[in-house]
């Protein structure tokens, strides 16, 4: 063999013997900038009631998204303080549950018994009670958002007011992406319940979950509560969010982020 081509089989051998590793490389980093995407959206509900954490929830260091009961004592103060400091405000719209107290429902809920007229005018109301509102989701509902006539006309007023829709996801039943893919209306979906279990211990445990949920996934999107549970959540909320934010991978984002819709594009509706 002379030189060049001694050369040049060495130059070859060492390209193929390099080719993986380098392949490698760039598949590494292609993931570390698709991790780094990763968008991670807290919501609080029950909000609207002066009720325990609501102190604590609206001074956590990043944007999230509360949930607003309609017609409660602290509705209008929670929409506009929660607004103040660029959080997202939606309604937080009682719906009937298959098993509990109607008593727990509050003000204006939707219950399956209403005419069709009585079930818009509740939803309108409850939206121009909670100024600032840019969407809408349950409190509890396992039955209303498993019955397809009511969702249809909830759904149709959040589309004509440009509302998007949460699936808090009570029922397994929920005809909500069925009818929000109908309609047109912009649909999320709780993917973890933060403090279903009041303890501080269960809800590090639910976050943990979350952040599990968001390696095989671009988002989370978690449920948290003010009430009985509001002081811990928000406390491992609070603990648990500088540690996210450091390791690069997730992005605290508000509902409204999720929804291209709503954060670029104007909210088009075709027959409003
Ligand atoms: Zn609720």
């Amino acid at each position: 063999m002379n030189k060049p081509c001694r050369a040049a089989a060495i130059g070859i051998i060492a390209l193929l013997l390099l080719w993986p590793v380098s392949a490698g490389q760039v598949t590494a980093a292609e993931e570390e900038q698709a991790k780094s995407a990763r968008q991670f959206a807290i919501v609080i509900d029950d909000f609207g009631n002066g009720m325990d954490g609501t102190e604590e929830m609206l001074k956590l260091p990043v944007k999230f998204t509360v949930a607003i009961m309609p017609f409660m004592p602290t509705t209008q103060k929670d929409a506009e303080e929660a607004h103040r400091l660029g959080h997202d405000v939606i309604v937080h719209m009682p719906m009937e549950p298959n098993k509990g107290l109607k008593k727990w429902l509050g003000p204006g809920a939707i219950t399956a018994d209403l005419s069709d007229a009585e079930i818009r005018k509740r939803v309108e109301e409850a939206i121009d009670n909670v100024p600032y509102a840019v969407g809408m989701n349950n409190h509890m509902g396992s039955k209303i958002t498993a019955d397809e006539r009511i969702m249809r006309i909830v759904l149709t007023v959040c589309k004509e007011r440009g509302l998007f829709f949460l699936d808090s996801r009570t029922t397994f039943k929920t005809v909500v992406p069925k009818v929000t893919e109908e309609l047109g209306v912009p649909a999320l979906g709780n993917d973890v319940f933060l403090d279903d279990v009041y303890t501080e211990q269960h809800v590090a445990k639910q976050i943990t979950l979350a952040k599990k949920h968001l390696e095989s996934h671009d988002t989370c999107i978690v449920i948290g509560h003010v009430g009985p549970s509001g002081k811990k959540t928000a406390a491992v909320l609070k603990a648990s969010i500088p540690s996210m934010q450091s390791d690069g991978h997730v992005e605290f984002v508000k509902l409204s982020n999720l929804v291209p819709s709503l954060s670029g594009d104007p909210f088009i509706l075709p027959n409003p």
